[in-house]
């Protein structure tokens, strides 16, 4: 049976509001790389299916159409700070995705994330245990919901064409 899109977007963001990739924080080291907009000034997360509802009213994001994709998304772009529980899934989750393969859900490092992330390219032993649990769980979840289960599909299809 599909979950509504929606609960499971809630029950993954709860089970991944308050654990961060290290134990002290790791934006010391790369001032907060992934909270950065890129050198056109735009960069974004990438929306789960309807988490724009939850940016309605709020100040400080915009949301644009993310076009590379096969199915409709969307763009958050932030001013490079925000309130913890305003954080969006795939900035609570970020560098690491959860990936259903062979039965069951995995944590993946996000290809995405090398370009940014000093921590990446020393494997997932570089991160906190609860953190690599808190993104496998917020998957179990998700991909119970065929909005978020499609949604991760195309995106891994479109991550797996990235270059490390
Ligand atoms: S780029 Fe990596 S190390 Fe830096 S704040 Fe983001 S997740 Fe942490
Ligand atoms: S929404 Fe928050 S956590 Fe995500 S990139 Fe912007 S400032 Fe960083």
């Amino acid at each position: 049976m599909s979950m509504d899109a929606m609960e499971a977007l809630l029950t993954a963001r709860r089970l991944t509001e308050g654990v961060t990739p290290l134990k002290t924080d790791c934006g010391r080291a790369c001032a907060h790389a992934c909270c950065q907009p890129d050198e056109t000034g735009r960069g974004g997360m990438l929306l789960f299916p309807g988490e724009e509802q939850l940016y309605r009213g709020l100040a400080g994001y915009r949301i644009t159409p993310y076009t590379a994709l096969e199915i409709p998304a969307l763009l958050l772009t932030c001013e490079g700070q925000c309130v913890r529980t305003e954080r969006p899934l795939s900035c609570r989750i970020f560098p690491l995705l959860p990936k259903y393969k062979d039965g069951s859900v995995r944590v993946v490092r996000d290809r995405r994330g090398f370009e940014v992330c000093p921590l990446l390219p020393s494997g997932l032993g570089a991160f906190r245990p609860e953190f690599v649990e808190a993104v496998r769980s917020a998957g179990e979840v998700l991909y119970q919901s065929e909005a978020h289960r499609n949604f991760l599909d195309q995106l891994h299809k479109l991550i797996a064409g990235f270059v490390l």
